[in-house]
């Protein structure tokens, strides 16, 4: 237990609940770090760890982000995340989410889940099914809601157009070029937005032929997945999994922009100062990437409220986040801190921390 306490990932989490279903076999984590603006949104992913802890270390560090994106992001909720254990097959059973569904739903509201990485809308609808804790549902005609990927995307494509107009002073993507990590719903959709501005695109993913197909779609190049952190470009952007900006990473960038929609970017805090040694400007991940929770939230609080979901309050929250990146750099520039350190001082806050 004594270990638990001092884990460094710990930031004093309201609460952290293993949870095990004998019947079912779902192993899960639910971490709830901040209440402080409300009930604690943030997604569930299903993944599997090559070691059980690696959950309970991602479900620590995610929900802490979703604290500082939900307060940065200017939501009324805190920040929670959970986080269920695949085996290797990756079994993933209807009494699985059923039993994950009654252990939201047993917290009451004070954890309020949505789509991550690995769970599909059909397994929200099922879990919506069991808990009125969870948003991210279809949506009624004219209404917000659904998928979060697309309005995350959207989000990350005008960080992107800030960071460029801050860095280049250039005011469209015409003619410059971007590397994107991962060809999924977030990076699939942030390049598709870019190349309708003109952007040239370099797209890798995990699973070539998923870059290859985005690639052919959108007239850019695919390169393999161990290469498109040294591709030389205008931004890079950073689309799958976190913890990709090390210290051999970042010696490998050949981009003077970090900007792109994965989580827990920067592997340890000190590697934030590392990109700025180097002259590049990053945007803080969690606050370029809240666009699909801003869509969740107005979903979610509307509902609580027996209200429709405004698409615009959405959008017009969304076309908030260059805004906020610009106070970050603006921020940084003057105080000498980097980046990330100022977007953590300003989301910390704004918890009550
Ligand atoms: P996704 O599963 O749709 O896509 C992720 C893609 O990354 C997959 O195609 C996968 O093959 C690829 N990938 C994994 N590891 C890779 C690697 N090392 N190199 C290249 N490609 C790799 O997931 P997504 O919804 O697009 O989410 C991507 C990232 O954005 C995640 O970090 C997620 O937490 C974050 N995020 C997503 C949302 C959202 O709304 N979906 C919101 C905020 C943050």
């Amino acid at each position: 237990m004594t270990a638990f306490w001092t884990d460094p990932d710990f930031d004093e989490h309201e609460l952290v609940q293993l949870v095990h279903d004998r019947a079912s076999g779902l192993t899960a984590v639910i971490a709830i770090h901040s209440t402080h603006l409300g009930g604690a949104g943030g997604g569930v992913r299903f993944w599997r760890y090559a070691d059980p802890a690696g959950g309970l270390t991602d479900a620590l560090r995610l929900s802490r982000g979703m604290s500082y994106k939900n307060a940065m992001a200017g939501l009324a909720m805190g920040g929670g995340k959970a986080v269920i254990l695949s085996d290797a097959a990756g079994t993933k059973t209807p009494g699985m989410l059923a039993a994950f569904a009654d252990a939201v739903e047993a917290l009451g509201g004070r954890y309020v889940t949505a789509q991550d990485v690995g769970m599909s809308m059909d397994d929200i609808m099922a879990i919506s099914r069991r808990t009125a804790f969870v948003s991210g549902l279809p949506p009624a005609a004219g209404e917000a809601g659904g998928t979060p990927g697309p309005f995350t995307a959207q989000g990350i494509f005008l960080g992107i157009k800030a960071a460029v107009r801050h860095k280049l002073g250039r005011d469209s993507m015409a003619g410059l070029h971007v590397a994107v990590q991962g060809a999924g719903a977030v990076g699939g959709g942030t390049a598709r937005l870019l190349a309708a501005d003109g952007a040239r695109l370099t797209i890798a993913d995990m699973d070539a032929a998923k870059a290859q197909a985005l690639a052919a779609e959108l007239g850019g190049t695919a390169v393999a997945a161990d290469a498109i952190m040294a591709v030389p470009c205008d931004v890079f952007s950073p689309c799958a999994l976190g913890a990709i900006l090390d210290d051999a990473g970042i010696a490998r960038l050949n981009t003077g922009i970090v900007a792109g929609g994965a989580n827990n970017q920067l592997a340890r805090p000190e590697h934030g100062a590392a990109l700025a040694a180097r002259d590049i400007l990053y945007a803080p991940d969690y606050v370029i990437n809240a666009g699909g929770i801003v869509s969740v939230a107005v979903e979610y609080l509307a509902r609580t409220k027996g209200q429709p979901a405004d698409l615009g309050e959405v959008e017009a929250r969304i076309a908030a986040i260059p805004g906020r990146l610009e106070a970050i750099w603006a921020e940084s520039a003057a105080s000498g801190r980097s980046p990330d350190v100022v977007a953590d001082a300003m989301a910390r806050k704004l918890i009550g921390r």
